[in-house]
């Protein structure tokens, strides 16, 4: 058996004050002095600073940012004198899809490498857009393996990149040499960064730990600096203008991304001549026809396909554009119907802002995801967009140390990592390969509403219909 893949995290506090969500108002002059006050039984120990806090000698109390909500100490205090309130800062950080509350769980990975855990159950809507209208298959957690996953149970999170064959190929009658394939120890590789982010540190950084990971990163082939070895940093680049596509600096990288094009024939065989085996992926903008694209590119022997969605996981289109959760179905599904499905590797960009949106990105059809904005999150990014109004940035972003960036992100895929071995393992699958596709192993709202709500609920008024 391979080793376990492992990703070693460590403790990397925040350079500043993190926005919290909730806070406890305090009358401490109504204040008993109770010899067993509530606040010794939060469970989450966050009072336990407070002295020294009071006294000056560490920074700053975090329990705005890691009270959990509980009322724990609400309740329980017999004088009353505890109130729990929302930091009205805390609905300015993030935007509508990177959710205040993604922000904070991002940070608290960031911090620990820990899986979020949330004290007060959750409180939020049944169902709602995108990935939050899908709920995964986690039956098999009533039946607990021996040891557990983190024991010796082995559930294995690597993947491949690359073109497959389907059956043996022989030339002469020799047996000739499969094509290139990659294998990575997750899902998962680090996105090319939006602009906003292309300063200080943080590219370096996000190259830097991609490569101690065993991961890969994509850099614009116009801003791999000069002298990096694209090949030992496991640097992927892009290759988005002329001069960068017969640029001899890229020959050895591992893979390269080139954007569809009509000659995309033409130049993925004058790339593989230069080098046999480099993985070649073509990036697609996702669309109402990339189904079909995928088809014909697959079938004239694409090894990858880089489907590119906006930062909120959309697709292009001029109205109403669909989730990457609908597009990859429907493009797994037509290369299913082709029975090419299992020669192309498929990797969705763009919208994946949490563990779970890598799991089901997976269930939908891809093999494997880029992250891009949760490692800029990680980095104690809020999203307020103050940079873009050439305004001082809160967090200090162009003043990041590279070596605290690397561990800020490595702790995030590392309790990434940790959510997708806990998932797998109430889902009851060890082999996340197996996982591509396996739409039968979850729920989908609109089934649900289909099958079982609507007929005992009658159907859901729609907006603008008449009562
Ligand atoms: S509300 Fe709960 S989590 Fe927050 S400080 Fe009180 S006991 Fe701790
Ligand atoms: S100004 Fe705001 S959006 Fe820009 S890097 Fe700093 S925290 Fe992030």
């Amino acid at each position: 058996m391979p080793d376990k893949y492992h990703i070693h995290t460590e403790h990397a506090p925040p350079r500043f004050r993190p926005v919290g969500k909730f806070g406890i108002v305090d009358w401490r002059e109504d204040c008993a002095g109770c010899h067993n006050c509530v606040k010794r039984a939060c469970a989450y120990g966050f009072y336990k600073d407070e002295a020294d806090t009071l006294h000056g000698e560490i920074g700053y109390l975090d329990y705005i940012y890691q009270c959990k909500g509980c009322l724990s100490c609400v309740q329980d205090c017999t004088k009353g004198i505890l109130t729990r309130v929302l930091n009205p800062e805390y609905n300015r950080i993030g935007d509508s899809y990177y959710t205040p509350s993604i922000v904070l769980s991002t940070w608290f990975q960031a911090d620990s490498g820990r899986i979020p855990v949330s004290g007060a159950g959750y409180g939020g809507p049944f169902t709602g857009s995108g990935f939050d209208s899908m709920w995964t298959d986690m039956s098999e957690i009533v039946r607990p393996t021996r040891d557990g996953i983190h024991g010796r149970e082995y559930i294995n999170t690597s993947v491949d990149i690359g073109r497959k064959n389907d059956h043996l190929v022989f030339v002469n009658g020799e047996l000739a040499a499969s094509p290139p394939l990659l294998e990575i120890p997750l899902p998962v590789i680090f996105g090319a960064l939006p602009a906003r982010w292309l300063r200080g540190a943080a590219p370096e950084a996000v190259s830097g730990a991609a490569a101690e990971l065993g991961l890969m990163s994509v850099v614009p082939g116009n801003l791999v600096p000069r002298g990096r070895s694209v090949e030992s940093e496991k640097i992927v680049p892009l290759l988005n203008t002329p001069e960068s596509l017969s640029d001899p600096a890229f020959a050895a990288a591992e893979m390269i991304i080139v954007p569809d094009r009509p000659d995309i024939g033409a130049v993925r065989a004058a790339l593989k001549d230069r080098n046999g085996r480099q993985v070649v992926a073509i990036a697609l903008n996702a669309s109402a026809g990339t189904a079909e694209r995928a088809v014909a590119l697959t079938r004239e022997g694409a090894e990858v396909l880089f489907l590119v969605f906006d930062s909120h996981g959309r697709e292009t289109a001029p109205a109403g554009p669909r989730h990457m959760r609908d597009v990859l179905r429907e493009v797994h599904v037509a290369l299913v119907k082709d029975g090419t499905r299992d020669r192309v590797t498929l990797i969705a960009s763009g919208g994946i802002a949490q563990a779970e949106h890598m799991a089901k990105a997976i269930i939908c059809g891809a093999d494997l995801v880029t992250v891009d904005i949760p490692l800029m999150i990680a980095l104690e990014c809020r999203l307020c967009g103050e940079c873009d109004r050439g305004e001082p940035c809160p967090v200090a972003f162009d003043e990041i140390d590279p070596k605290f960036a690397a561990r800020r992100m490595t702790n995030l895929m590392g309790a990434w990592h940790s959510q997708l071995l806990e998932l797998m393992g109430a889902m009851g699958m060890r082999e996340v390969r197996r996982m591509r596709g396996e739409v039968g192993r979850c729920m989908f709202f609109e089934d649900l509403e289909r099958e079982i709500f609507g007929p005992l609920f009658g159907t859901r008024k729609k907006e603008g219909a008449r009562a």
